[in-house]
C-alpha cells in the first residue's frame, strides 16, 4: 500500500502524459532529494501504466541513488519514489524488451553528471526505437547541446538493437560537473556539413538503397550512404539525416515499417531535415523537450524552436512542481517560439 500521509512527498497526476514526465520526476528527485508520488501514470496511453522500459528507469534510479520504489509493478499507475544519495559508479542495466536505452540514459544522466565523480553505463534495449532518441541523435545532436552547459560525456555504439528485438547496447562514460551552465540560442547559425545514413541489418540491399536515394532526393546530401550492419539481433533499417549548424545539429529518424514504402521512410527523414533548415530555428522540437531538464537545472536559458508538442508544457509541469521556477514559452517571429527561463 503506498503512504499517502509523508508530508513532503510532491505530488503529481501524470494523466495528460507518457513516461518523460515519469523520468523527469526520477531525476528530479534524485538531484533535489525531494520524494514524488505520482498518480495516472500514462494514463491516456493505449496500455496505461509502468513498462518495462519505464520500470528499468525506476529500478536503475533506485540503484544508482539507493532509493526506494513503492508500486514499481508492471502497469502500476501510481508510484512513490524516495531517493538516496547518488553514487557515482560503473553501472549495468538491461531493459529486457527493445525499450529505448536512449531514455534510460537520459534519466540517469543528470544525476551522475552531478554526483562528484565519474561513472559508466552499460545499458542493453533498443538503441533505434522510433518515438525515442536514437543513439545517434544522443551522440551527434544531444551530447554536444549538453557539452554547452558544462556537461561531457562519451557515448559508444556497442551492437544496434531495432525494435522490436531490441539487444543493442550502448556504453557510455559520464565526466562529473559541479553545476549545469545556462544555454541561450537564438537561431542554429549557417550549415556546416549534413549527412545522410541508413543503416540496416538482415533486409535486401535494395531497400536501403530506395531509402536512401528518397532521403536524397528531400535533402540533397553528398555525404550519403547505405551501412550494412554486421550480423546480430533482429532486423531493421533506419534513416538517419543530419544538418549541422554552427550552433546546433539536427538529426531527423525514420525506421522501415510493415506497409511503408522505403520511399516513404526516406522522404520522411528528408523532408524534417530541410523543413528545420528553412525555420531557422535554434533547435528542434524533439531535443526542446529534452533540454528543459538540464535548464532547469542550470537555472538559466532561452532557445528558439519549432511549435512545441505536448512534451514540453507536461514536462515544464513536472520540473515546476519541484523548482520554484517559471518557464515561458510564447510564439515569436517568423511562426517561431521561443522558450525563457528568466
Ligand atoms: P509513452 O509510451 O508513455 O509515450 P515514452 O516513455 O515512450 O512514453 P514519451 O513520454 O513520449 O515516451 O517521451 C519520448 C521522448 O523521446 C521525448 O523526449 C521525445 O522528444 C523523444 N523523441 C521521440 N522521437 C525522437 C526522435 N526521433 N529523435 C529524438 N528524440 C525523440
Amino acid at each position: 500500500m503506498i503512504d499517502m500521509k509523508t508530508p513532503s512527498l510532491i505530488q503529481l497526476d501524470s494523466c495528460e502524459g507518457g513516461g518523460q514526465m515519469l523520468r523527469t520526476a526520477l531525476t528530479l528527485a534524485m538531484v533535489t532529494g525531494q520524494p514524488f508520488r505520482m498518480t495516472n501514470i500514462r494514463g491516456k496511453r493505449r496500455k496505461p501504466g509502468l513498462m518495462r522500459q519505464h520500470l528499468t528507469c525506476v529500478k536503475a534510479a533506485c540503484e544508482i541513488s539507493s532509493g526506494v520504489a513503492d508500486g514499481a509493478e508492471p502497469g502500476s499507475t501510481e508510484l512513490v519514489f524516495r531517493a538516496g544519495k547518488v553514487n557515482p559508479g560503473c553501472y549495468e542495466f538491461a531493459i529486457g524488451t527493445a525499450g529505448s536505452t536512449g531514455l534510460l540514459l537520459q534519466t540517469l544522466l543528470p544525476a551522475l553528471w552531478l554526483a562528484g565523480g565519474p561513472s559508466t553505463l552499460r545499458l542493453t534495449g533498443g538503441t533505434h526505437n522510433p518515438l525515442a532518441p536514437p543513439f545517434d541523435f544522443l551522440d551527434r545532436s544531444f551530447l554536444p547541446a549538453m557539452a554547452r552547459m558544462g556537461a561531457r560525456a562519451e557515448l559508444c555504439l556497442i551492437e544496434t538493437g531495432f525494435a522490436p528485438t531490441g539487444g543493442g547496447i550502448i556504453e557510455c562514460r559520464i565526466d562529473p560537473t559541479p553545476a549545469f551552465t545556462p544555454f541561450h540560442l537564438t537561431d542554429h547559425g549557417s550549415v556546416k556539413s549534413t549527412r545522410i545514413r541508413v543503416p540496416f541489418r538482415s533486409l535486401p540491399n535494395s531497400i536501403a538503397d530506395r531509402v536512401l536515394a528518397a532521403a536524397c532526393e528531400a535533402f540533397p546530401c553528398e555525404d550519403a550512404a547505405v551501412v550494412e550492419l554486421s550480423a546480430g539481433p533482429g532486423q531493421g533499417v533506419a534513416c538517419l539525416v543530419e544538418a549541422e549548424f554552427e550552433h546546433s545539429t539536427e538529426m531527423a529518424c525514420t525506421f522501415g515499417e510493415m506497409n511503408v514504402s522505403a520511399e516513404k521512410v526516406g522522404r520522411r527523414a528528408g523532408k524534417m531535415i530541410h523543413d528545420f533548415t528553412q525555420t531557422g530555428a535554434a533547435i528542434g522540437r524533439n531535443l526542446a523537450d529534452q533540454l528543459l531538464l538540464p535548464i532547469a537545472l542550470a537555472g538559466e536559458g532561452s532557445f528558439t524552436t519549432m511549435k512545441p508538442d505536448e512534451h514540453v508544457p507536461t514536462n515544464v509541469s513536472v520540473i515546476e512542481a519541484f523548482l520554484p521556477l517559471r518557464f515561458q514559452i510564447a510564439p515569436a517571429k517568423g511562426g517561431l517560439w521561443s522558450v525563457c527561463l528568466p
